[in-house]
């Protein structure tokens, strides 16, 4: 019997995974839009630009008959592990008093990774064969092919890479497809994300400052009775301070900063 194979695309509604969607949009891919799902899952921590994004969106892709699934752990706690249903990423930290360490993406996992598999196992109604009916379509571009994970190429696809399709070409693609340009994308707390990144947002969004000072005074570290903003060695204001007064002074000046910034007003 053949068997109908199922495409699922995981989108973070930033450059590289709208442009993978503008590769649909523009026929790049050889897949029936009927066979297609676009899923966006909701960790609660998005920022605001984001969600913004993906509102405006998502009536464009409707209109071009797009199928596409919001997962979150309130609306949809089926698809998530018994002690994450019915909380966001934030709200789960704060009441748990866990926190975040770069390299152990267990917010990754837990709120993309295991409700996208638990989508598909469903929704193909193959449970532990799912992954001979159906292929996840990731958004890794050209420019970072190091991020491709090895093992798994059946079910893995990486369509960028196979196109040569980089960041740039991407902002290209999803120009041409029509669609609105697309920004950086991750929650507002990340500790993966690089400095910079921390400080355009906290710098865009000054309650988010707030808001990961509660997580801080919430978590139960064992190593220290000092809140730190997850690894780093001060507390998040101080952390801001610093990444204010490096901001200051160029990105590039790697030498040890004076610790003299301005007040900052938040
Ligand atoms: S963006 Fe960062 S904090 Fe959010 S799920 Fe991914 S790794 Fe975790």
């Amino acid at each position: 019997m053949c068997v109908k194979m199922k495409y699922y695309l995981s989108w973070g509604g930033g450059v590289n995974s709208t442009s993978l969607i503008a590769c649909h949009i523009l026929k790049l891919l050889k897949i029936p839009i009927d066979d297609l799902t676009i899923i966006f899952c909701d960790t609660g921590a998005e920022t605001a630009e984001t969600y913004k994004y993906i509102n405006s969106v998502i009536p464009i892709l409707k209109k071009l008959g797009y199928r596409i699934v919001i997962l979150d752990p309130k609306n949809k706690p089926e698809f998530y592990r018994k002690h994450i249903q019915g909380y966001f990423l934030p709200e789960f930290l704060f009441l748990k008093k866990w926190i975040l360490y770069p390299r152990v993406k267990v917010c990754q996992y837990e709120w993309k990774t295991i409700p996208i598999r638990y989508f598909m196992k469903k929704d193909s109604g193959a449970a532990g064969f799912y992954k001979r009916n159906c292929r996840h379509l990731l958004s890794i571009a050209s420019d970072e092919q190091h991020r491709a994970i090895k093992k798994d190429k059946q079910f893995f696809k990486y369509p960028l890479i196979d196109l040569d399709i980089d960041r740039s070409k991407g902002q290209d693609l999803i120009k041409a497809a029509g669609l609105p340009q697309a920004h950086k994308t991750g929650c507002f707390f990340c500790p993966l994300q690089p400095q910079k990144s921390l400080f355009e947002v906290l710098r865009r969004h000054p309650l988010y400052l707030n808001q990961i000072e509660q997580l801080e005074r919430s978590c139960n570290d064992t190593f220290t009775s000092i809140p730190k903003y997850f690894y780093n060695k001060m507390p998040i204001r101080k952390y801001y301070e610093y990444l204010y007064a490096k901001d200051a002074l160029g990105w590039k000046i790697r030498k040890k900063l004076p610790l003299q910034p301005e007040p900052i007003i938040v």
